[in-house]
């Protein structure tokens, strides 16, 4: 399934977090072993104790919804965090950052799912997270794009529709916020079930559970 996921992603050049949230250092391994070094997890604490066990080469993403006060127990280390959905949420990463000495690189996450379920900002408060992030208000972060996840749904064209959207909130903000870096490249999106469809949409990064790990 590796090899697999892995050949249907390099026409679009995009990365693979292998997300491992719930499984075994063991089954981990076994993934950095056949070359992967992206891995996802939902949950800080597990995240650190991952962190702490396995080869210091991994590059940890912070995938899911996560809370100010856990910031401080990654900041030290992660490689790039998805779902950065309020403007607290990313002051407060600045500041853990600036404590680390480091600039650490955050996806905004947008709501596009109809669903209601679903965290993320909308566009009013993305442009405003923007803004003020041109005016340099943030000198230990580095926006590098945006993250979002679709509705939970059978309705491929629906699905497609939502990633379409999150392709364009990206070119719009690119091209307004962006336009002399190429720091801005990276839009997660696409799942499992739906990643095949992400990159359709313009995916550059998936974040791929169940379908490598097995069910949880
Ligand atoms: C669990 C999770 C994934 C991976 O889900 P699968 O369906 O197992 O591929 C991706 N993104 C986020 C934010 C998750 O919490």
């Amino acid at each position: 399934m590796y090899n697999q996921i892995l050949n249907d992603l390099k026409p679009y050049n995009a990365t693979l977090i292998a997300v491992s949230k719930t499984k075994p250092n063991e089954a981990i391994q076994k993934l950095y072993d056949l070359g992967q070094r992206h891995f996802g997890e939902n949950k800080v604490q597990e995240l650190v104790e991952k962190h702490e066990r396995l080869p210091k080469d991994i590059a940890w993403h912070q995938i899911g919804h996560l809370q100010k006060n856990k910031v401080k127990y990654i900041a030290p280390f992660v490689e790039l965090v998805h779902a950065v959905d309020s403007l607290a949420l990313l002051e407060t990463i600045e500041k853990e950052a600036a404590k680390n000495d480091r600039v650490i690189k955050i996806l905004l996450q947008v709501k596009i799912a109809q669903e209601d379920t679903k965290y993320g900002l909308d566009k009013d408060s993305l442009n405003r997270i923007l803004e003020l992030n041109s005016a340099n208000t943030f000198k230990n972060i580095s926006i590098v794009g945006l993250m979002g996840m679709a509705s939970f749904t059978e309705d491929h064209t629906q699905v497609s529709s939502e990633f379409a959207l999150l392709k364009q909130y990206f070119d719009d903000s690119k091209d307004k916020y962006f336009k002399e870096s190429n720091q801005y490249n990276t839009i997660s999106m696409g799942m499992s079930g739906d990643y095949k469809i992400a990159l359709q949409e313009g995916s550059t990064m998936v974040r791929i559970g169940s379908l490598l790990f097995g069910s949880r």
